[in-house]
């Protein structure tokens, strides 16, 4: 079957977090196709160099809105987005546009790792019934 296409977005403070987690997680993200915001992607390249990553824009220069449009043309099957809640971003509202696109289009959208950590498992749950 196709590879399961998924965008990986975190704010500064929860960039860690996002490369731990892909790191965690690289065996099964190895078998993804993967999209993410600049600073986020190349921060994960950075540890695993092995992902097929295609980055987009950093997030503030309009990489988010690159990601709403993959969901509204439907080329993505997940999206993990680690929001950070307690500090002010000036492009607020991008968090907004991608929650309402995922709702448009029922996409799984995880917000922090444990979420995320059940959309891989889904991923790899519907691979092995495929
Ligand atoms: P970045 O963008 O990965 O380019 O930092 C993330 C964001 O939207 O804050």
């Amino acid at each position: 079957m196709s590879r399961f296409r998924l965008a990986l977005i975190a704010h500064d403070q929860k960039k860690a977090a996002m490369v731990a987690w892909a790191e965690r997680h690289r065996a099964n993200l190895a078998r993804c196709q993967l999209f993410a915001t600049g600073t986020t992607g190349s921060r994960i390249k950075d540890r695993c160099p092995e992902l097929d990553i295609t980055l987009m824009k950093s997030g503030p220069l309009g990489g988010d809105q690159q990601i709403g449009a993959l969901i509204a043309e439907e080329r993505l099957d997940g999206l993990v987005f680690f929001v950070d809640p307690l500090s002010p971003h000036p492009h607020d509202v991008d968090v907004k546009a991608l929650t309402r696109l995922a709702l448009v289009y029922d996409l799984p959208m995880a917000c922090n790792p444990s979420t995320a950590d059940l959309v891989v498992a889904g991923f790899e749950a519907r691979r092995r019934t495929a």
